[in-house]
């Protein structure tokens, strides 16, 4: 496979990015809400480099793309969200996009009586962005590519390689 980013690379990033959000969030009601599936990996191993008190939550964003239905049209499922009134959230997501699924969750959960909203994505891809929305804190910007691993999937394969890579052209799982 391709590997864009190794393992090795997000481990280094993460310890860089703990340190930097333990440092902002300092004082602060920390809530990390994961949007599900693809930040499972993400938020595992950036919760365990913040030295901070911290809640955990998970929010699920489905998007149902082009087809017959309205492109980019998101259903959001908060049923597994905690009780957010007065907590300083820091939403976590793979990869930033076009943009349209972290900014739809923000004003979502900002329906929730929070004392802040931040933002945290592992990937932001250039060149692809059509809503305006600049998040807080960035893993690592890559190329206008199909990526996989670290949490981020094809037809729900590949998460569980622990680095990111290209979608190979045959987009067979390796073996
Ligand atoms: P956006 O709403 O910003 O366009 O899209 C964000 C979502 O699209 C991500 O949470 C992810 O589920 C999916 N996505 C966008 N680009 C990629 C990619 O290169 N690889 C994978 N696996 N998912 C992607
Ligand atoms: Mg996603």
């Amino acid at each position: 496979m391709n590997v864009l980013i190794s393992a090795q690379q997000i481990r280094d990033r993460v310890d860089e990015l703990g340190a930097e959000i333990a440092t902002d969030f300092a004082g602060k009601r920390l809530t990390v809400v994961g949007v599900l599936t693809g930040c499972l990996v993400f938020l595992a191993d950036l919760i365990r480099r913040l030295n901070h008190p911290l809640q955990v939550a998970l929010i699920e964003a489905s998007s149902y793309r082009g087809a017959a239905t309205t492109p980019g049209e998101l259903v959001i499922n908060d049923g597994l969200l905690t009780e957010l009134a007065g907590r300083d959230i820091l939403l976590l997501d793979d990869i930033l996009d076009t943009g349209r699924t972290i900014s739809r969750l923000v004003d979502h959960l900002a329906t929730k009586g929070p004392a802040s909203v931040k933002t945290c994505v592992l990937l932001r891809k250039l060149g692809r962005q059509e809503v305006a929305f600049e998040p807080d804190y960035v893993g690592f910007p890559i190329p206008d590519k199909f990526v996989v691993g670290y949490g981020l999937d094809f037809n729900d394969e590949y998460r569980h390689l622990p680095f990111i890579a290209e979608l190979p052209d045959d987009h067979a799982p390796p073996g």
